[in-house]
């Protein structure tokens, strides 16, 4: 079998491992931080940094085809990467979800709603951004936020001082603050023929800024499903996509809203582990072996608990939960905030007794 080289070797890499290894494939992890939890299950080629030329055609020349779990690759890696093998999806879904402001510019482009948004680089930008897009509003990082890292509510004026002043000079997106009822995402998967398939939208409940829960089916009428799954097969055919993306939407009364977009398997969908035949993360990995989609029709309800930090502690109770499957990541350190691991729920059809 061909050899997939994952670039990240965190939990989705572990997880996306696993997957390709059912199908019959190997892979090679290119991931500079030590001791990566995809490292138990796969061959982790290099503890490099992304600035290492050598090491980079080195793992280029190992593998028949280039993925990842993580979208902070920087631009000049992708460059010596993809010179040797195809990067999949490729670096127009990178560039489009690495930078908050471009990511907004090409939704709206498309025709999508996003929150009201301006570009902050100093004081004058925000002054004029909260005079014509009001508060309450977000002041975000452009790039490498994560898990609601790098952005703060801003209430009034006085607060808008303190958030850039936190921003310490990077640059900078103003977001109107969306008035949603819940938030929900859409889990697409797109292959070089073109084909298209999405999983049933999950409900996300986030707790400090980290998700929190995945529902499935999430509340939604049957057109705003109609709708949240065609947005996401608008958004992937037009960057030609090749692989598993994750849509993350705000429900309102005036129809989805597009939070962002993650070019790779998502949180919010490991609940397909347990809810369809094939999963994300197989979806994934024969989207960019140029396999056909595979079927990701829900056969159970399912909600999906992200295990954080002590909730490692509960793992002895959630062992002995009955229609419970439970995934740990062999992470060691339980560091505040640190995702170990989830549990997925089947709460109808899943019990085989
Ligand atoms: P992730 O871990 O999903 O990548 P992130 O750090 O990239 O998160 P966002 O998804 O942009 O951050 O925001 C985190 C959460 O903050 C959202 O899921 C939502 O609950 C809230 N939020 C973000 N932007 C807005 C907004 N414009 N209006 C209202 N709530 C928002
Ligand atoms: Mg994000
Ligand atoms: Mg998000």
């Amino acid at each position: 079998g061909a050899t997939i080289g994952i670039l990240g070797g965190g939990q989705l890499g572990r997880m996306l491992s696993v997957a390709a290894s059912r199908l019959g494939f190997r892979t090679h992890i290119f991931e500079p931080g030590a001791n990566p939890p995809a490292g138990d299950v796969a061959h982790v080629v290099t503890t490099a940094a992304y600035e290492d030329e050598v090491a980079l055609r080195a793992f280029a020349n190992g593998v028949d085809i280039i993925t990842y779990e993580f979208e902070n690759i920087p631009t000049s890696a992708l460059d010596i990467l993809e010179a040797l093998k195809p990067a999949r999806p490729d670096r127009v879904a990178l560039r489009v979800s690495q930078d908050r402001l471009v990511e907004k510019a090409f939704l709206t482009d498309l025709g999508l709603k996003t929150a009201p948004f301006a570009a902050i680089d100093d004081a004058v930008d925000l002054a004029e951004a909260m005079a014509e897009i009001g508060l309450p509003a977000i002041l975000k990082t452009r790039r490498f936020g994560y898990d609601g890292k790098g952005q703060a509510r801003i209430n009034t004026p006085d607060h808008a001082e303190q958030a850039l002043a936190d921003m310490a000079g990077a640059p900078a997106i103003f977001e109107g603050f969306v008035d949603f009822s819940h938030e929900v995402s859409v889990i697409a998967a797109r292959n070089a023929a073109g084909e298209v398939a999405c999983y049933d939208p999950g409900e996300n409940v986030h707790r400090d800024g980290i998700l929190h829960t995945t529902t499935i089916p999430a509340r939604l009428t049957a057109s705003q499903r109609t709708d949240a799954v065609l947005l996401a097969a608008k958004i992937l055919n037009k960057l030609n996509y090749i692989g598993v993306m994750g849509v993350e939407l705000f429900v309102t009364p005036k129809g989805l809203i597009v939070n962002e977009i993650a070019p790779r398997v998502h949180n919010s969908g490991h609940w397909t582990q347990q809810g369809c035949a094939v999963d994300q993360f197989e979806q994934h990995i024969r989207a960019v072996a140029g396999w056909p989609l595979g079927d990701g029709s829900r056969y159970t309800d399912v909600v999906m608990e992200n295990l954080i930090g002590d909730d490692m502690d509960r793992v002895p109770e959630l062992a002995a939960e009955a229609n419970t499957s439970l995934h740990l990541y062999g992470k060691s350190q339980a560091k505040p905030g640190r995702k170990m691991g989830h549990v997925n729920r089947v709460t109808r059809g899943g019990s085989h007794k």
